[in-house]
């Protein structure tokens, strides 16, 4: 392999020595991401794992929730279970893009032992981290988790190329999700380093952006069309919203999983200093997804008002209310943060 990019004094900076420590110490890792698990924390969680089997240790890869069918062209996804295996003696937890050790989801209730007693380790880059331990270690100028792990693998000698390409496509594919094929803000030059690092190893760049982006089920274009048809403004179109009905999985056949990227549509209103989506969960719930302009309003403090978090651009929460209800609760906090935001340009050019 080449080396067009070095990474070494990168990678030197970014990784804390007690983070560092207890990964090479490891023998037997349980590498569990967030529910719901999109492609940065499967990324970062199957990365960890190729990680310690690198150094020669064991890894199971775990999420509360399947893994979403766009998810599967990943080499070694396979390996992903919803619960661990029962009999494996654990030595070390590690949590991948998880604000808190919450995010997990189900899986630590249905598996207390080894969820509760098993030191722990947090690799993540959402701001609205809180109650940290020692090792953890939490970068929010991290584009993704999985530029995180790259970094962790340079810093341990682990060539990005290892386990026959599977480390770097699946780290990429995570940077490719949470820069949007380096599109936001979050993509800074050392996210292109460790990228460029990723594509020198062998990642499929273009073929991982098409993949996660640029292709759908056709029952998925529908059910955004439904969406896309049910939008509203308030405040002069700074704040918009839409919603996703249960009725509209009926009406198209799409997943569950298919809702991924129509917010990012509804994001890119002109006008828009806040763009919501509101999914019908159940009878007393709804999940909100935000997403905001730069420069503007801080999408944390929107969904920190129903307990949520994420980054300032793009955050979520689960409200407990019906989604009526929860349309006003979320659109009146939304109005009253977008009426702050004074510009001296349109919102596009208000960098
Ligand atoms: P999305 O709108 O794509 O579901 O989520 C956007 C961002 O907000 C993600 O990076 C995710 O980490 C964060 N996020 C989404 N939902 C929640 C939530 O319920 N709680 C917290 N703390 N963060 C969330
Ligand atoms: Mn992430």
């Amino acid at each position: 392999m080449s080396h067009a990019v070095d990474l070494a004094t990168l990678a030197r900076d970014a990784v804390p020595a007690a983070t560092l420590e207890r990964i090479r110490a490891a023998r037997r890792v349980l590498a569990v991401g967030h529910e719901n698990p999109d492609a940065d924390t499967i990324g970062a969680s199957m990365g960890l794992a190729i990680i310690v089997e690198q150094l020669g240790g064991r890894a199971s890869v775990v999420f509360s929730d399947p893994v979403p069918p766009l998810y599967e062209f990943l080499p070694g996804i396979d390996r992903v279970r919803t619960d661990p295996p029962a009999d494996e003696p654990f030595d070390l937890l590690v949590l991948s893009d998880c604000a808190t050790p919450d995010r997990v989801g189900g899986v630590a209730q249905r598996h207390p032992v080894p969820f509760a007693d098993l030191p722990r380790v947090i690799v993540d880059h959402h701001v609205s981290n809180g109650g940290q331990v020692a090792a953890d270690w939490i970068d929010p100028s991290a584009a993704a988790t999985c530029e995180m792990v790259a970094l962790l693998a340079v810093r341990l000698g682990i060539p990005l190329d290892a386990a026959d390409g599977a480390l770097a496509t699946v780290l990429m594919a995570g940077i490719v999700m949470d820069t949007a094929t380096f599109a936001h803000p979050n993509a800074t030059p050392r996210t292109l380093a460790v990228s460029a690092a990723l594509v020198d190893a062998g990642a499929p760049l273009s073929d991982i952006s098409r993949r996660l982006y640029r292709t759908k089920p056709d029952a998925q274009l529908r059910l955004f069309g439904r969406v896309l048809d049910r939008i509203h403004t308030a405040a002069e179109g700074r704040v918009l919203w839409s919603t996703l009905l249960q009725a509209d999985f009926d009406a198209t056949g799409a997943l569950p999983a298919h809702s991924e990227g129509i917010i990012d549509l509804l994001a890119q209103s002109e006008s828009a200093e806040v763009s919501m989506l509101l999914k019908e969960q159940d009878e007393a719930t709804t999940r909100l997804s935000v997403r905001t302009k730069p420069g503007g309003v801080d999408a944390t403090v929107l969904t920190g008002e129903f307990g949520g978090g994420g980054h300032a651009r793009a955050a979520g929460a689960t409200i407990d209310a019906p989604l009526d209800a929860a349309i006003g609760m979320a659109a009146a906090v939304a109005e009253r943060l977008a009426a702050k935001v004074q510009r001296q340009h349109s919102p596009v050019a208000g960098q």
